[in-house]
């Protein structure tokens, strides 16, 4: 079969018929209909809202950006599920990254579906008046769809607490505004908010710490004692690239590079992820030492023990993945290997944590968020912790437990595991 490699749908529905191959044999009798019927139901997401967002400029001008939500099954629970700002997004991409989120929060038992929304926008091009007006237009734009029990977003690339923190607040406009009171819970209906405004402890960090969890999980299966003696490669320097090294570097593991859109920084002798980050807020960059600057093909090629792509969809393709010299892939980021790399990365031997195991960590604390917020009783960073860590590292021996039984790779189990508690749901409900 072609695969059409520019689609990341087409990935993600090519993906569940894997799944849905391996799955199927288990399901018997009246099941076997029910069971096609529901992969079926999952190859496309239940609607995809799309809408062009008027706002007005600095300079007086009109401007029209185009906004997508894509909702793709909430058979487990409301639909869930970030809202990314950047040039890339597509309604192609929004459909692929809300089907990812169902099988996502499905791996670590959460009680939610999946969705994402997107703006065509470079936000860097606005000023932070401009970004206001965009983000509370978003939010009026899927006010009549979203809300505590039907879909709650939460940021994702290059959107923010702050930008979060004016959806609300426009979402609480239009609520008194059309009914005259709220009838859903504000607060609920947004989570990575900021703290003042019914965040949670430890949400901003929660995606990379919950990858620290899994590398955890990974280093005892794998044999590996001394995290001193593990390096780490990380693309992308962002919230979860950041947050990831920081972690990992607290707990001994030695990160020796990081990237960011623009440099590369490594460093055989091990990073300080809290000083490179103060050295990129005062200079702009990673490094001002132009010795410590490699390109971007050769941090993929590092000999590291672990690689984690921390950016966006599609870092490793085809045309790098044999270049990769790491024993193990993190995905942290959405996406980043290409059906076809996936294939070169398992011939060559090298164990890949696929993104919905590796960075459920944020969604899973998003769901603690929510549920602090609909009780109106918030928890200490210690208890927020407490109730991360087990989750993801049960997820990750799950999926390698699944893996050794199945002889399956590491994606395909944390899949099977998925997809089936998605498809069980669907025929539990009788809507297959
Ligand atoms: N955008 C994050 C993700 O892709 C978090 C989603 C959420 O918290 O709802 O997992």
């Amino acid at each position: 079969m072609k695969k059409k490699q520019s689609s990341a749908h087409a990935h993600a529905v090519e993906q569940l018929l894997q799944v849905a191959a391996l799955l199927r044999d288990s399901y018997v009798g009246d099941k076997e209909v029910q069971f096609d019927a529901a992969i079926n139901k999952l190859r496309e997401p239940d609607q995809v809202h799309e809408t062009e967002l008027q706002i007005t400029m600095d300079d007086g001008t009109e401007k029209s950006f185009t906004a997508y939500r894509s909702q793709h099954d909430n058979a487990r629970g409301p639909y869930k599920g970030g809202i990314r700002f950047h040039p890339n997004v597509s309604k192609d991409e929004v459909m692929a990254l809300s089907t990812w989120m169902t099988w996502k929060s499905a791996v670590t038992g959460i009680p939610y579906g999946g969705s994402k929304g997107g703006i065509i926008v470079d936000p860097r091009d606005l000023s932070m008046a401009e970004l206001q007006r965009l983000s509370r237009a978003y939010a009026r734009f899927v006010a009549p769809f979203v809300g505590p029990w039907v879909d709650v977003p939460a940021p994702d690339v290059n959107t923010t607490g702050q930008i979060m923190a004016w959806m609300v607040d426009e979402y609480e406009q239009y609520q008194q505004e059309t009914m005259g009171t709220f009838s859903e819970n504000p607060l609920a209906t947004f989570t990575g908010k900021p703290l003042e405004l019914g965040g949670s402890q430890g949400r901003e960090e929660a995606t990379g710490l919950g990858g620290v969890y899994v590398l955890e999980i990974l280093c005892k299966k794998m044999g590996w004692k001394k995290p001193n003696d593990v390096t780490i490669a990380i693309q992308g320097f962002g919230n979860v690239g950041y947050w990831f090294a920081l972690h990992a570097a607290e707990r001994g593991f030695k990160v020796v590079a990081v990237s960011d859109s623009k440099q590369v920084l490594y460093d055989a002798t091990g990073l300080s992820p809290r000083d490179v980050l103060a050295t990129k807020k005062r200079t702009g960059s990673l490094t001002e030492d132009s010795s410590q600057v490699i390109s971007a093909e050769e941090l993929l090629a590092l000999d590291v023990d672990v690689l984690v792509p921390a950016a966006l969809e599609n870092a490793i393709t085809l045309e790098n993945a044999s270049t990769i010299n790491a024993k193990v892939v993190i995905e942290m980021a959405n996406g980043p290997t290409t059906p076809e790399a996936d294939i070169v990365l398992e011939n060559k031997g090298i164990l890949v944590v696929p993104d919905v195991l590796a960075n459920a960590g944020g969604v899973t604390t998003s769901y603690f968020e929510w549920v602090q917020n609909l009780q109106g009783y918030y928890w200490s960073h210690a208890e927020v912790l407490s109730k991360l860590e087990p989750l993801m590292k049960q997820a990750m021996t799950d999926a390698w437990d699944m893996q050794e039984l199945k002889q399956v790779s590491l994606r395909m189990a944390t899949y099977l595991k998925a997809v089936k508690s998605v498809v069980d749901t669907l025929i539990l409900r009788g809507r297959v």
